[in-house]
């Protein structure tokens, strides 16, 4: 069955940048905002540093092409005696407006589950962040033919209403080098866009491929039917390569 939805535009482009960065790197930010200055509007430049750059770094963005994120949000909505949690309140007082939730490496090495994922998208959402909601299979799954399904799974169960931004993230193409075929891309992407679909129906989902995205594949990538953009790891903790990824799109 085809997907039910048209694809929304604009192109999303947003850098993870992990737990790296010091506030010197904000001179990465400046170098981004100055080759991406031009982009045509319809793409959306998003860059998400550690949660200790967020307000320096949404001070240095202000006014340009480049919105900050962050990389994770506590499931809590309201203050209260979490120690080391931060609120998407305190993020996007900090000048943050999208927040990656439920990436991979948080799933695997903090046990989250779904319904964390979903309470923590829902967090975002009441704050006026953008969830920007992780899913994919790993290499164990897919060899055994499950990655449509288990991705499906994870859009329904992790998806807690429309306005969120999916990222398809194979969870053996971070930071591997690898990436799936053209073909299980679009798969894939499809699939997504039918659970989502099937949640919310009519309501439209941008869907981005993450895992291994770099200047030499961007192009080919973003033009794979039903990718609405892509999720950047590595390659975008250099100015010099994620505005190359973002001229791409
Ligand atoms: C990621 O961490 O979301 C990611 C896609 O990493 P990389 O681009 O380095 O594979």
């Amino acid at each position: 069955m085809p997907p039910t939805t048209t694809p929304p535009k604009p192109l999303l482009i947003a850098g993870n940048w992990k737990m790296y960065g010091r506030m010197a790197d904000l001179a990465e930010l400046d170098a981004l905002a100055a080759a991406v200055g031009g982009v045509r509007a319809e793409v959306d430049v998003v860059l998400c540093p550690p949660f200790t750059m967020t307000a320096a770094a949404a001070g240095r963005a202000k006014g340009g092409r480049i919105a900050i994120g962050v990389q994770d949000v506590a499931a809590i909505g309201a203050d209260g005696a979490h120690t080391g949690d931060v609120s998407a309140a305190m993020a996007a007082d900090a000048g943050a407006r999208f927040a990656i939730v439920g990436h991979s490496e948080r799933r695997a090495a903090h046990g989250e589950t779904d319904a964390v994922v979903a309470a923590k998208a829902t967090a975002a959402a009441a704050a006026g962040l953008v969830p920007i909601v992780c899913v994919g299979e790993t290499l164990e799954q897919r060899k055994a033919g499950e990655a449509a399904a288990v991705v499906a799974a994870q859009v329904a169960g992790s998806c807690p209403a429309a306005g969120v931004v999916l990222a398809y993230e194979p969870v053996w193409a971070i930071g591997t080098g690898l990436t799936p075929t053209a073909a299980e891309i679009a798969e894939i992407h499809a699939e997504a866009r039918r659970a989502f679909a099937a949640k919310f129906p009519g309501a439209a989902v941008r869907i981005l491929y993450g895992g291994s995205v770099k200047p030499g594949n961007a192009a080919e990538i973003l033009a794979i039917d039903g990718v609405d953009g892509a999720l950047v790891g590595g390659a975008s903790l250099k100015a010099k390569d994620f505005a190359a990824i973002v001229l791409a799109g």
